[in-house]
């Protein structure tokens, strides 16, 4: 493929890190805040923050249902952490009033493995394509509650799903971008092949 152009929402969060690895990676790359801004994307990063925060300005900048129609429609989608709940067509446990875009046949449950002074660094094994394992950082992570049928689980962390695919979509409850492993990222631009 020629190279690719690969957005990444840009309402909230950890932006800069994916712009960087997906930078290093060779991919050309686009900030995401309105719906005009999807056009012609060969893919798109949904990155980690805080996920009522994102969906409340998803729905501000009206970028939430160009969003959802992008990404029924193909577009191949990795959400981290904050984005995988995004993804999500289940949040156990929302924020008053919170919604996700409902694209990925799954439950999420926030914040599942404790607070930020909970973080932690770890290398996961990874059923991806291409590699085995991944370094992963877990900052107020999501775990996977429930799988729809069509749904893969791709790495476990503690004995819960950390990571998904469904298609043409990856979700992930880390933040490879801040350890330096390029592996997730590879693995959503190795699809566009
Ligand atoms: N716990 C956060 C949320 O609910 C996600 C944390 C993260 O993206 N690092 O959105």
């Amino acid at each position: 493929m020629r190279r690719p152009t690969v957005g990444v929402l840009a309402l909230q969060g950890g932006v800069a890190e994916h712009i960087e690895m997906l930078g290093r990676l060779g991919a050309s790359t686009r900030l995401v805040r309105r719906a005009e801004h999807l056009t012609g994307l060969d893919a798109l990063v949904l990155p980690g923050g805080e996920s009522s925060t994102i969906d409340r300005l998803t729905r501000l900048f009206d970028v939430r249902d160009p969003l959802i129609e992008a990404i029924r429609g193909g577009l191949p989608t990795l959400g981290t952490c904050a984005g995988l709940i995004m993804l999500a067509s289940q949040i156990d446990d929302p924020a008053p009033g919170q919604q996700s875009l409902g694209v990925m046949d799954i439950g999420v449950s926030r914040n599942a493995f404790g607070s930020q002074v909970d973080s932690a660094e770890v290398t996961l094994a990874w059923k991806g394509t291409a590699v085995d394992a991944v370094r992963a950082a877990f900052i107020r992570a999501p775990i996977v509650t429930r799988l729809g049928g069509a749904v893969e689980a791709l790495a476990e962390h503690e004995g819960k799903v950390v990571a998904v695919r469904q298609g043409h979509l990856l979700g992930i409850s880390f933040h490879p971008e801040l350890t330096g492993d390029p592996s997730v990222h590879q693995e959503l631009l190795a699809s566009l092949e």
